[in-house]
């Protein structure tokens, strides 16, 4: 999805442009994930505000049962963008210090949409991601996936108490 921003950029500060956005794209496992929702592209002062909604659908794997699930969230951004080429000389401009977001505009003013949503869905997936709270994970013994079926191992934990302080730890990276 490329939304080229020239025409956009030449018009005074406050014009704007709504489109809606129904995209595929690479997700962060390599899978085509999706994203639904839509983007306005303000002019502002210096370049572009672009805000976005957008209902995402990402493959992951859980990090304890290790299958495969769809994580459906939210995702609203704002964010200032710069042209790298002022479309009134066709000079190379320089970004403000401030600008070093993930939108960026390159030289024929082409804001690649689906880069921008890549970049976000890649900052909000967690460490370890779970495909439900309560998943039982795999037993570490034969591999079962507890979730479907009960095995026969006796994995009865040495000391509960470190189960419990590892979850703990894990949920606070997230
Ligand atoms: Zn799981
Ligand atoms: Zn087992």
């Amino acid at each position: 999805m490329h939304y080229n921003m020239a025409q956009l950029l030449k018009e005074p500060t406050g014009s704007t442009r709504d489109y809606e956005v129904d995209d595929s794209f690479e997700g962060p496992e390599g899978g085509m994930d999706r994203a639904q929702g839509w983007v306005r592209v303000i002019r502002t002062h210096q370049g572009l505000l672009v805000r976005t909604e957008l209902e995402t659908q990402v493959n992951l794997t859980c990090g304890r049962c290790v299958s495969q699930f769809d994580s459906h969230s939210t995702l609203k951004m704002e964010e200032e963008s710069f042209p790298s080429v002022d479309p009134a000389t066709g000079r190379t401009t320089d970004p403000p210090e401030e600008a070093e977001g993930v939108v960026l505009l390159d030289a024929q003013h082409d804001l690649d949409m689906t880069e921008v949503i890549r970049q976000y869905v890649l900052t909000e997936v967690p460490i370890k991601p779970l495909c439900c709270e309560e998943c039982l994970g795999l037993c570490p013994e034969c591999g079962t996936n507890l979730n479907k079926k009960k095995c026969k191992c006796n994995t009865a934990s040495a000391d509960p108490r470190w189960d419990a302080l590892a979850e703990l730890l894990t949920e606070r990276r997230q």
